[in-house]
């Protein structure tokens, strides 16, 4: 399927015309052609981190709309494949976080960040909370890789955040519930959970309105109130 028609969804619950949600149009880049952007705003801002400049990038934003959520995104095959999870993810092994699927997201859709009109798809302010790069870790019963695409379309995903609030292995578990009350018309539900015994056990589950912003440093009130408001600058060397 070509990336167009796996926007569509996207697209589709969108008007571009007033919201400053990046279309994602842009056919000129597609997927396997990251490293053609050496510098891109994925460099690290805090430089303690190697360089991972071709593993894949994930993205956690806060969005204020008719119920705080969390949105969970990770790049997979050109686009960012998401999930709502209404508490947020947490660093503690023992939080089975609910994650509900939402549509592709284009892959510009990592740096939005902002306030979506009232009455609009989403409308309210979105933060990016976490970003970074991720290692897929899935395997099967020979230990041999697999794809992350196929992972999840098996149901079960398993991966290394390298974020700055995020950090090491977590995984997504597709699971059906309800579906015989519903006659089998539920979604599928997945947990995001925080893989491992090392996990910090203490603030697991960020508090959404104090949370500052991974790239401008601003709450969700600041951003608020001031959409437009100039991005603090990283010093690691961003977009130039
Ligand atoms: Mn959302």
């Amino acid at each position: 399927m070509s990336e167009k028609d796996r926007l569509r969804t996207y697209r589709g619950k969108r008007h571009f015309d007033r919201t400053k949600e990046p279309s994602g149009d842009r056919t000129d880049a597609p997927a396997g052609n990251r490293e053609d952007e050496p510098g891109d705003d994925r460099t690290e801002p805090r430089g303690e981190r190697p360089a991972r400049g071709d593993e894949p990038v994930f993205v956690v934003q806060i969005h204020d709309a008719s119920t705080m959520h969390f949105d969970f995104r990770l790049e997979v095959d050109g686009v960012l494949k998401s999930w709502s999870v209404p508490k947020g993810p947490s660093t503690d092994p023992h939080d089975k976080r609910l994650a509900i699927p939402t549509e592709d997201h284009p892959m510009d859709y990592r740096d939005f960040e902002g306030v979506i009109p009232e009455g609009e798809y989403g409308g309210g302010t979105v933060i990016v909370w976490d970003r970074g790069t991720y290692t897929p870790t899935s395997h099967d019963k020979q230990k041999r890789p697999v794809p992350f695409g196929r992972a999840l379309e098996n149901g079960h995903a398993t991966f290394e955040l390298h974020g700055e609030k995020l950090r090491g292995p977590y995984a997504l578990t597709r699971f059906h519930g309800r579906e015989e009350q519903d006659g089998g018309s539920a979604k599928p539900t997945w947990l995001l959970v925080r893989a491992g015994s090392t996990g910090a056990k203490s603030g697991g589950t960020p508090d959404p309105r104090r949370a500052r912003s991974a790239l401008s440093g601003r709450t969700l009130r600041q951003v608020a109130e001031a959409p437009d408001a100039p991005r603090w600058e990283s010093n690691g060397g961003g977009k130039g």
